[in-house]
């Protein structure tokens, strides 16, 4: 946060007055809009932490925009963050667009200098964990998020591709530096450390952040994990895959917001899904309306997440077995029978071990949205803040047994009862 903010030529901050003008040159966004610039609403949504996002409506449709600024929307200009991130956030919803189609939002303009994309209005999309609040189902989601994540983490990955294609995405990657830094600090550092940004309920779980602080074992976890993000050019990460990031509707997942994007491990974009979906689940008891009005829905969110992990093993091991394109595991090496039966007990003993990462950083994310700056909703708009801190209490216990003895986590079953256990073992914080 020392650097200064960025000064870039001929770049300028829209705002629905100068936003209209600017539309109106570009004939794409003129065709999906329809009418004429003054028959068009504009209006900035003002719930993103980092950019500026308007929401612009004609008569014929509607455009999402989103414009980096060269700091951090939400804390001002003391925190400077670079506009390259709309570089990377357009470079990674191409590819999850060519490789996922309509599970991105369509981009209808981009503009480099800007730092500026027009893209698809999601509509009546909404934010997941909204939804997940209010305890809407979403059939579809399991299978869509897992084909998400199967189809942008394999065809990255050396799985799939040529070293040479593989080196040139690292390449291309390399520079959203200052984004993984956020990561590094945010996730992987703070919430071990008195660090300025950290916040907690207060004085409820002040003993449990001292502790988490004090723990040695658990430290010498989230370095290892961090180790491994900062390390492991796996594959292409969304790189904030949490359910802020996902707009929906029973029928439609969109996947947004992926500036974040870099070559990572896999485990980490899978274990935001998991981490959220974990910190859903153990929130729902801040929010029931009367007893026993929300077990229905906390069954849900824990099959879903079976469902998303089984349905991603799946489909990932079948693009391996179909797509063996890439340098890694040559199958010249692997074409007799004995061969390729080893070969495939290796594929399973990969799939466990990304497992394991999934597990680790998982809990990695569970615990900054306890201890460190971001919160998310799912407890944060529990107004009871005993239950409050007994909700998080329980998800910081499991997170850290989680981090701590991976090994005893070796299936998504096992995480599911210890998810149920928790909330029977801890009764108050
Ligand atoms: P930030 O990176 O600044 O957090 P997001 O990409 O998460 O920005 O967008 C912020 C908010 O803007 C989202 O939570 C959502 O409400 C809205 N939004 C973003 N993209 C779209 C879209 N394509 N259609 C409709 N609303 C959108
Ligand atoms: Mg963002």
């Amino acid at each position: 946060m020392s650097a200064s903010i960025e000064i870039r030529e001929g770049y300028s901050p829209q705002n629905p007055e100068t936003l209209a003008a600017y539309l109106s040159g570009i004939d794409a966004v003129r065709a999906v809009l329809g009418g004429e610039p003054p028959q068009w609403t504009i209006a900035e949504v003002g719930d993103g932490n980092l950019n500026l996002v308007f929401i612009v409506k004609g008569p014929a449709g509607g455009v999402a925009v989103k414009q980096a600024l060269p700091y951090v929307r939400l804390v001002g200009e003391s925190w400077p963050l670079p506009l390259s991130r709309a570089h990377y956030e357009h470079m990674a919803l191409s590819e999850q667009a060519r490789l996922t189609g309509k599970l991105v939002p369509h981009i209808h303009h981009y503009d480099e200098r800007q730092a500026l994309i027009v893209m698809e209005l999601l509509e009546p999309h909404i934010i997941m964990r909204r939804g997940m609040i209010d305890a809407v189902e979403y059939p579809r989601f399991a299978d869509d998020i897992s084909s998400f994540m199967a189809r942008t983490l394999y065809f990255t990955s050396d799985l799939a591709l040529t070293a040479d294609r593989k080196k040139a995405m690292i390449a291309a990657f390399a520079g959203n530096t200052a984004l993984c830094k956020i990561t590094e600090d945010l996730i992987f550092t703070d919430p071990y450390r008195v660090a300025e940004l950290n916040r907690w309920t207060s004085p409820e779980l002040d003993t449990y952040a001292a502790r988490w602080r004090e723990d040695g074992e658990l430290k010498i976890a989230v370095s290892r994990l961090k180790l491994k993000f900062l390390s492991s050019a796996e594959a292409m990460l969304h790189g904030d895959l949490h359910t802020g990031s996902i707009m929906l509707t029973p029928e439609e997942t969109r996947v947004i917001d992926p500036e974040f994007a870099f070559m990572g491990p896999m485990g980490f974009d899978v274990g935001a899904i998991v981490a959220n979906f974990l910190l859903n689940y153990l929130a729902q008891d801040g929010h029931v309306e009367s007893p026993g009005a929300r077990d229905g829905y906390r069954d849900w969110v824990l099959e879903t997440l079976e469902r998303i992990w089984t349905a991603f093993r799946e489909k990932f091991l079948a693009l391996w077995r179909e797509n063996p394109t890439g340098d890694a595991y040559p199958i010249s090496l692997f074409a007799e029978a004995e061969g390729a039966a080893r070969l495939e007990m290796e594929r399973q003993a990969y799939m466990d071990r990304l497992w394991a990462d999934t597990v680790g950083f998982a809990a990695a994310k569970m615990i900054r949205r306890i201890l460190g700056l971001a919160h998310n909703i799912d407890l944060e708009w529990i107004k009871d803040r005993e239950l409050r801190a007994t909700c998080e209490a329980r998800a910081l216990t499991l997170a850290r047994d989680m981090m701590v003895n991976t090994a005893a986590y070796g299936s998504i079953a096992t995480v599911m009862a210890a998810a149920r256990q928790v909330r029977r073992d801890i009764a108050h914080y």
